[in-house]
C-alpha cells in the first residue's frame, strides 16, 4: 500500500549548517516523513549533520542532492513554501494544521514538496514565485524566525496528525492533475514574452504585472486540458502579433 509520506518531499535550500540538515532529518523520521532534498547545501556530507540525525540517519544517506531549485520540485502538483515573513506581494497563506491537510488530501494523487529557506535569509523570490501556498508558523510578533529544523519539525508533525487523523477531510477529483512547476514556467515565459508582442506589458513599467499574472494561474492551479488552451491562447497572441508587425512593414 503507498503511504501519503511516499509522494511528500521535504526540500531544504541552501542550507548553511550541516547540523540543521541532520536535524531535519530526524524530525521528519519521527514523524514517518523519508524524502529529503537538498538544494546545494553549503557543507554536506558531514560529520555533524550525521551526528544530529541519530537514528535518522538512513534519511540522510538517501537525501538527493540537487544543484537548482526547479530540480527540487520538478514534477510536484502541489508546491508549499514555508517563510518566517510576510512579502510585499503576498501569496494565499496557510497556517501548518491547514497546510497539512491540503497536503494530505493531495499526496494520493501527485507529488509534494514542502520547501525550507535559508537560516539567514528565507528562500528569495525566483523560488517564492514557484510555491503555490506560502505557509507560515504562527509566532510571537517581536521574533518570528524559527530554526529551520524547528520549523521542519512543527510542518512534520502536522503532517503525522493529518495523515493518522482518518484520512483527509477534502478528497481532489479523481481526473485532476494539477501542472507541475517546469510545465507552468514555459507556460509563463511564452505568456511574457506575447504581453510584451500586443504591447499590453511594457518593460520599461511592468508594474509587477508577470507576478501578480504567476499568482493568479499558481492559485487557479490549471490542468492539463487548461494549460493546453492558455498556451494555446498565447500561441494565438504571438501569430497575431507576428502577421500584425508584417502588415506594418
Ligand atoms: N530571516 C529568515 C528566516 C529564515 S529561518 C527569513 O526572513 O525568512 C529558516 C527557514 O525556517 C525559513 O526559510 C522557513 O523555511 C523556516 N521558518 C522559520 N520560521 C518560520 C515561521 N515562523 N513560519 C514558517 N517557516 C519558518
Amino acid at each position: 500500500m503507498t503511504r501519503v509520506s511516499d509522494s511528500i518531499r521535504i526540500v531544504l535550500v541552501g542550507t548553511t549548517h550541516p547540523g540543521n540538515i541532520g536535524a531535519t532529518a530526524r524530525a521528519m523520521k519521527v514523524m514517518g516523513l523519508e524524502r529529503l532534498v537538498l538544494v546545494s547545501p553549503e557543507c554536506y556530507p558531514s560529520g555533524e549533520a550525521t551526528a544530529m540525525a541519530s537514528s535518522a540517519d538512513d534519511v540522510l544517506a538517501r537525501a538527493l542532492v540537487v544543484d537548482d531549485f526547479m530540480d527540487a520540485i520538478a514534477g510536484c502538483g502541489l508546491v508549499l513554501g514555508t517563510t518566517a515573513r510576510l512579502r510585499s506581494l503576498p501569496q494565499p497563506l496557510l497556517d501548518p494544521r491547514a497546510a497539512a491537510e491540503r497536503v494530505v488530501a493531495e499526496a494520493g494523487s501527485h507529488e509534494v514538496a514542502l520547501v525550507f529557506g535559508r537560516e539567514k535569509s528565507g528562500l528569495n523570490n525566483e523560488e517564492v514565485r514557484h510555491c503555490n501556498w506560502l505557509v507560515n508558523i504562527p509566532t510571537s510578533e517581536q521574533y518570528s524566525s524559527l530554526n529551520l529544523a524547528q520549523a521542519v519539525q512543527i510542518l512534520a508533525y502536522e503532517l503525522h496528525l493529518a495523515a493518522i487523523g482518518g484520512g483527509p477531510g477534502e478528497t481532489v477529483p479523481p481526473d485532476w492533475e494539477p501542472q507541475p512547476p517546469e510545465r507552468l514556467e514555459f507556460f509563463f515565459e511564452r505568456l511574457e514574452v506575447a504581453l510584451r508582442e500586443i504591447d499590453f506589458l511594457n518593460p520599461a513599467q511592468p508594474r509587477r504585472l508577470m507576478q501578480r499574472l504567476r499568482r493568479l494561474y499558481l492559485r487557479a492551479r490549471p490542468d492539463e486540458n487548461e494549460l493546453n488552451i492558455l498556451n494555446g491562447i498565447v500561441s494565438a497572441m504571438l501569430e497575431t502579433a507576428r502577421e500584425r508587425s508584417e502588415e506594418k512593414d
